[in-house]
């Protein structure tokens, strides 16, 4: 288990899935060259691409936030015993995620917010388990955070595309809607400070509502940026946008910004689907950007 230090904040990775993306990487990554995989394969394999597979690995974790104030769990994976036709690396569940979230220190109880930077499936699991056949919420003392853009399009009964996509109806019913019920959401309009050092920001694209996190402590910067990348490919190539992103020209602008801000601001890169050492600082490079992977303290 991985932890980085920012300021006087600590942040660990709490991994639930690693594996092979369900798709070859030309259906992956939208405009993806696969002269720029051949290009970066020594530093790429084994962690973010298999060439024996021809898959990209990618994880499925959460970021566990630690501040004197606050302890915040951000984006909640796949879930357990979740019904999801149609999503073979989702689907019926049993990963010791909450074991984990232990061993990084953190019960279900002491989670005081949860966030997830936008509903789909694969970030909204954890939101809620099974108890006596009902989705109730995983956290019992968290105020779950949710911009309100994507809690609007992703509800199903608002919007009745959502329950078309494999990624979004099921999983607001079972794994968003519960946590509504209990009175635990708080839906956010625009940025939003949680307190003086962590802001949530819009940052749509990638889905209608998407936000990041922007954390600053003592002089340290990070983002965590949801699903604005998927894979480190992305930095070298941010004109490419995953298969998943829902407004591809926008993706593709939050992209770009959030790489800049990266660059400009020495902000330590968290995303939420990149391989080991899962952590990067982004430098400019012409006119896209690289990335140095930071590993974490293991413990
Ligand atoms: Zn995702």
């Amino acid at each position: 288990m991985a932890t980085w230090t920012i300021g006087a904040v600590n942040v660990t990775r709490v991994e639930e899935q690693i594996g092979f993306a369900s798709f070859p990487p030309e259906q992956y990554l939208a405009g993806f060259e696969r002269e720029l995989l051949q290009r970066h394969l020594p530093w790429l394999v084994p962690h973010h691409y298999s060439p024996e597979h021809d898959r990209l690995v990618t994880s499925v974790h959460s970021w566990l936030i630690r501040t004197d104030r606050h302890m915040i769990l951000l984006d909640c994976c796949g879930g357990n015993h979740k019904e999801r036709p149609g999503l073979a690396r989702f689907h019926q569940r049993d990963t010791p995620y909450l074991a984990r979230l232990r061993e990084a220190g953190a019960a279900p109880e002491d989670i005081d917010i949860v966030l997830c930077t936008h509903l789909h499936a694969d970030h909204v699991g954890w939101n809620t388990m099974l108890r006596d056949g009902r989705w109730i919420p995983t956290f019992p003392n968290a105020k779950y955070l949710f911009s309100r853009s994507e809690d609007e399009y992703g509800d199903p009964r608002r919007n009745p595309a959502a329950d078309a996509d494999p990624q979004r109806g099921c999983a607001y019913r079972d794994s968003v809607l519960p946590v509504i019920e209990a009175g635990q959401a708080v839906l956010l309009d625009g940025t939003h400070a949680i307190d003086d050092a962590m802001f949530v920001e819009p940052a749509p694209g990638h889905t209608p509502g998407h936000v990041i996190l922007k954390l600053q402590d003592r002089g340290e910067r990070a983002l965590f940026c949801g699903d604005a990348l998927h894979h480190p490919l992305q930095v070298y190539a941010p004109h490419w946008n995953s298969r998943f992103c829902e407004l591809p020209a926008q993706a593709l602008l939050t992209r770009r910004r959030v790489l800049e801000h990266c660059a400009e601001h020495s902000a330590l890169l968290f995303p939420v689907h990149f391989g080991a050492p899962h952590v990067g600082a982004i430098t400019r490079a012409g006119d896209t950007f690289s990335i140095r992977f930071v590993p974490g303290r293991e413990s």
